[in-house]
């Protein structure tokens, strides 16, 4: 067994621990494989080991990487978790399958263009920016309902989740349940929440997906934007 194989399978197995400990069904929680930084030959033993589901975040990177694999490995399935700019709303609506960073109107009226040219329907989720940090991207806690209906009634947009990355050295579990309250009230059924440091608490505090990168694939020795 390979090492990232390992590292997978530890991953699912606490995964499966954190659900029964909140009382949830194992697939209730979906793990996401993020490769960023890491080469082609990650995923591919990745997909060996058994996992199909990856994220990704930036555009050009995803398109070099995930665009070869798809012909190959058809059931793949690709999110975007990086801030997207809307001049590469195109590219992201043709190989992305969710895309989870949506903040803006003006990236939601590139999409819900994009999306009528190219007659495709990746999923989209609201990014909540749950520490109101200036620097990061993602809609304030107290818009995220107005900009839902915004997406929905202005650009005809279907919105089925939320994600959030929590400030950086802080207790994340309030923000993840700050979190799962909002998705509760606006029914959303997708929660992207939890990094290699914090999924088990994401998902006590009722994550359905998990993003996890440096547990399965080792340290990143480039740190993306
Ligand atoms: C890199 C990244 C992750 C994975 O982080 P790890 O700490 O390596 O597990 C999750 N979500 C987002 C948005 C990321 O950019």
């Amino acid at each position: 067994m390979t090492e990232l194989s390992q590292n997978l399978y530890a991953v699912q197995a606490q995964i499966a621990q954190a659900a029964a400990q909140a009382g949830r069904v194992p697939d209730s929680v979906r793990l996401i494989a993020v490769t960023k930084t890491h080469p082609e030959e990650a995923v591919l033993d990745a997909i060996a080991a058994g996992q199909r589901l990856f994220g990704e975040n930036r555009v050009q990177e995803a398109i070099t990487k995930y665009m070869p694999l798809r012909e190959t490995c058809p059931d793949l399935e690709l999110h975007l978790i990086g801030p997207l700019q809307t001049n590469k709303a195109g590219e992201a609506v043709a190989l992305f399958d969710v895309i989870q960073t949506l903040d803006r109107p003006k990236l939601a009226e590139a999409l819900a263009r994009e999306m009528k040219k190219q007659n495709r329907t990746p999923r989209l989720y609201i990014e909540v920016n749950t520490g109101n940090e200036p620097q990061k991207a993602g809609v304030a806690p107290y818009e995220v309902e107005d900009f839902l209906l915004e997406c929905e009634g202005k650009y005809g947009l279907k919105i089925t989740g939320l994600m959030c990355v929590p400030p950086f050295n802080e207790d994340p579990a309030p923000h993840f349940k700050l979190m799962s309250g909002l998705a509760h009230k606006l029914h959303l059924p997708h929660l992207s929440m939890g990094m290699s440091s914090d999924y088990e608490t994401a998902i006590a505090c009722g994550a359905t997906e998990v993003r996890v990168g440096t547990a399965i694939f080792g340290s990143r020795e480039i740190q993306p934007r």
